[in-house]
């Protein structure tokens, strides 16, 4: 379909029952009523069918966005599939199990949360947050070699000592 076609066609937000939750990738977070006011279209992904709120103003930018493989990215077509939704979160989600680790490290909050699969977590990771990624990989390590020391430290500590009995029979004065 020719993209002036595509954006003449585009469905319009109000119309669209906005049960889905507005794409936080696109940063667009508002109110149906908002929505209506702003000229707000949905458009689809179509790799995993989900859609995302767009502005009329963004609309083409977005329907020219194009992959690494050419594919196009986001088309005004209603698909026919259900949406894969995706449920996991990026590492970088301020809800991460990890974030307060991270919070130490200084790393930037990520809002995704519609990835597919932990393949998709890492691709993401990969491709979004590659400098953060390589820092987190680094600190894995890094704590896994300070739990194998200590855990040789300890080891060689128990080896020095004497056992002791965890439990010492008590000689009790029968009355
Ligand atoms: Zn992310």
């Amino acid at each position: 379909m020719e993209l002036e076609e595509q954006m003449l066609k585009a469905e319009k937000a109000e119309e669209a029952k906005l049960e889905i939750e507005a794409d936080k990738t696109l940063e667009v977070e508002m109110a149906p009523i908002e929505l209506k006011s702003a000229g707000y279209v949905i458009i689809y992904d179509t790799r995993t069918h989900e859609p995302s709120v767009c502005s009329r103003n963004a609309l083409r930018h977005n329907l020219q966005k194009t992959r690494p493989d050419g594919s196009i990215v986001f088309t005004t077509v209603k698909p026919k599939q259900k949406p894969k939704r995706g449920t996991l979160k990026c590492m970088l989600h301020p809800e991460s199990p990890d974030r307060p680790h991270y919070d130490e490290l200084g790393l930037p909050d990520c809002r995704k949360a519609n990835l597919t699969s932990p393949y998709q977590v890492i691709r993401h990771m990969q491709k979004r947050h590659k400098v953060e990624y390589a820092t987190i990989k680094e600190e894995e390590t890094r704590l896994e070699k300070e739990q194998e020391r200590k855990l040789r430290e300890s080891l060689i500590k128990m080896g020095n000592k004497e056992t002791i009995p965890l439990y010492r029979k008590e000689s009790r004065a029968e009355k």
